[in-house]
C-alpha cells in the first residue's frame, strides 16, 4: 500500500516530501510524517496500518489468544482491563484480517494441491437453541490444517421446530450458501483425483458432483458417540472421520461460543464466522 494524499480533490500518491515525525502513545513508536507537495496537505506512515484509529493496538494478540483460549469476551475485557465493546470491535477486526490470512493461506496451496479432505457439518446456535446455525468445514487429513469453515442458518430441528415457528417464525436453511462458499473455496486447492471422506450428509453428494466430479467420495454411517452429548469423540478405535471429528472437538473446547451449554451465546451469525475465521488462522498457525 503506498500513502495517500487525504484530500479527496487530490489523492497524489506519488509526490510528498518528509514532514516531521510524530510520537504514538498507543504503542511507544514515533511516526514519519509527509507533507504533500501538490496541494501541501500532511499525511503519516500510520494510515499504512490495519490497525489506524486504533488506541489499544499492543492487546490484539492477546484479545485473539484468549478468544481461541474459551475465554467469554466479558472476560477478556476484565483481564486486559478494556471495555467490552472493545472487544467486541476487535473481534471483527481481528476477523477480516484472520478472513484475508486464510485466503493467502489456500492461495498458497494452489501450485501444491491437497489430495485427500475430510468435510463434515458441526451445530451451534445463534442467541437460543430455536435458530441453529450449522457449520460446514474441511480439514486436511494429512496436515491437520482447516481448510474452510462456513457459518449458515438451519431450521430448529426435532421437538424445537414447532415452538421455533410458533415464536420466530419460519427460518430458512441457508445451509446451500455456506455448502456452495465452501466448495468454492476447496475447488482451486483440490486434486481433480482427491479423496474426499464424509458422513452420509445427503448434500454432500451432489456438491461433490458438481464442483469435483472427478474426485473419490467415501461415505461412512455416522459412529456412536463415547460420551452422550460428546459427538466429536467415538467409541470406536477407528473413526475413519478421526481428523475432522478431533478438530471439532477442539473448536468445542477451545472456542467458548462452541462449548455445549455455554454462557457464551453469539448474537448473530456474522460474528460466529468471525470467530470462525480468527480460529482457523489461531489453529492452523499454531499446530505442531
Ligand atoms: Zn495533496
Amino acid at each position: 500500500m503506498k500513502i495517500t494524499c487525504p484530500r479527496s480533490s487530490c489523492q497524489n500518491q506519488v509526490y510528498f516530501q518528509k514532514d516531521g515525525h510524530f510520537f504514538r502513545k498507543s504503542d511507544s513508536k514515533y511516526i514519519q510524517r509527509y507533507r504533500c507537495r501538490l496541494c501541501g496537505k500532511r499525511t503519516s506512515t500510520a494510515q499504512l496500518s490495519a490497525c489506524y484509529g486504533q488506541k489499544k493496538r499492543t492487546l490484539n494478540k492477546m484479545v485473539e489468544s484468549l478468544l481461541c483460549s474459551k475465554v467469554s469476551q466479558r472476560r477478556i475485557a476484565k483481564i486486559l482491563n478494556i471495555d467490552k465493546k472493545t472487544v467486541h470491535r476487535k473481534v471483527i477486526f481481528l476477523g477480516i484480517i484472520a478472513s484475508g490470512k486464510n485466503q493467502k493461506f489456500r492461495d498458497s496451496l494452489t501450485s501444491n494441491k491437497v489430495h485427500s479432505i475430510q468435510i463434515d457439518d458441526m451445530i451451534t446456535k445463534e442467541r437460543t437453541k430455536l435458530k441453529p446455525v450449522t457449520i460446514s468445514s474441511a480439514v486436511d487429513p494429512k496436515t491437520r490444517k482447516i481448510l474452510a469453515l462456513e457459518a449458515a442458518a438451519i431450521p430448529a430441528f426435532g421437538h424445537l421446530s414447532k415452538i421455533s415457528i410458533e415464536k420466530y417464525g419460519k427460518r430458512r436453511s441457508q445451509q446451500n450458501k455456506s455448502l456452495t462458499n465452501l466448495f468454492e473455496k476447496l475447488l482451486p486447492i483440490t486434486s481433480e483425483t482427491a479423496i474426499i471422506r464424509s458422513d452420509e450428509h445427503k448434500y454432500y453428494p451432489i456438491y461433490i458432483k458438481k464442483y469435483l466430479p472427478r474426485s473419490k467420495h467415501q461415505q461412512f454411517k455416522s459412529l456412536k458417540a463415547k460420551t452422550a452429548g460428546q459427538g466429536e469423540l467415538k467409541k470406536s478405535a477407528s473413526d475413519p472421520l478421526y481428523s475432522i471429528n478431533h478438530t471439532f472437538g477442539m473448536m468445542r473446547d477451545n472456542l467458548g461460543t462452541l462449548v455445549r451449554q455455554s454462557w457464551c451465546v453469539p448474537q448473530k451469525i456474522e460474528m460466529i464466522q468471525h470467530r470462525l475465521e480468527i480460529y482457523i488462522n489461531f489453529h492452523n498457525s499454531n499446530l505442531v
